[in-house]
């Protein structure tokens, strides 16, 4: 981190969002249905959960899963509203944002083909108080919470492996409270374009200035000030709503150590 050109910003301020920001959200709080013919039968998958189950049980799961979509600003779950279905992304990545009262925001957490959107309907709770939307184009299995349940229930390889997601996505959030609250906006903000990248598969993210202060939970001001530094090194190019990652090995230097973390974590844990 020392040898990059970076100024230090230690005081990260809330921002808000706003109503210009809230309508580039998809309208419904749920699903683009695209839903068509359950998932065929020869494919396999890059869900790291449904990948590790045996035939007998994918072959159980597939005619109550169905691929829709997942495109960029769609909310999954609205904050407090029930949630009817669960999601295996097989790419793309779903951000899941705490909103306080006066409208504040930060990332708690994302998901992507590493784990399941909606494990906590497995647990007979409905709701979180939370939203989850794409924050990376891709595409997903749906299944019906009750689905998920009922297919739970009675293949305890697929209850196991969704569990031990759960206990990884919470040592992922308790991780990021210690980021928030102990690293640079600098760090957090590249390792949140490492993490971001790894689940885009592509060097270019589709982001503007604003998603990011959302995401970081900084004043829009902020970004601007973190991000110049680092095109200015060579390590992003930050143009017309995209971030393409240029140098992710010197990204990685300007990361706190939590990249790592998170993701030897989620290995230790799902491994
Ligand atoms: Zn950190």
């Amino acid at each position: 981190m020392s040898q990059l050109p970076i100024r230090l910003i230690l005081s990260p301020h809330i921002t808000s969002w706003d109503a210009s920001l809230i309508a580039c959200f998809s309208s419904s709080a749920g699903v683009q249905d695209t839903m068509a013919e359950p998932v065929p039968i020869t494919d396999g998958f890059a869900n790291s959960i449904l990948a590790q189950l045996s035939s007998e049980c994918v072959a159980e799961l597939r005619p109550v899963m169905y691929p829709v979509d997942l495109e960029v600003r769609q909310v999954i779950y609205e904050a407090n509203r029930p949630a009817h279905f669960a999601y295996f992304p097989e790419s793309g990545m779903i951000s899941v944002v705490a909103i306080m009262e006066n409208g504040s925001s930060i990332e708690v957490s994302t998901i992507g083909r590493d784990g399941l959107v909606g494990g906590f309907l497995l647990l007979g709770i409905d709701r979180l108080p939370y939203r989850y939307f794409v924050q990376v184009a891709g595409r997903a299995h749906r299944i019906e919470a009750v689905r998920l349940r009922q297919e739970a229930e009675r293949n305890s390889a697929l209850c196991k492996a969704i569990l031990k997601y759960q206990a990884a996505l919470l040592s992922q959030s308790m991780q990021l409270i210690a980021c928030n609250g102990l690293h640079t906006i600098q760090q957090r903000c590249c390792r949140w374009l490492l993490t971001t990248r790894d689940r885009s598969d592509s060097d270019e993210i589709v982001l503007t200035h604003e998603f990011l202060a959302l995401m970081l939970g900084v004043r829009r001001a902020s970004i601007s000030e973190v991000l110049s530094p680092l095109q200015e090194a060579g390590l992003i190019k930050s143009a017309r709503g995209r971030i393409t990652v240029l140098n992710r090995k010197a990204l990685e230097a300007g990361a706190c150590e939590c990249y790592h973390t998170i993701r030897d974590q989620h290995r230790q844990i799902t491994g």
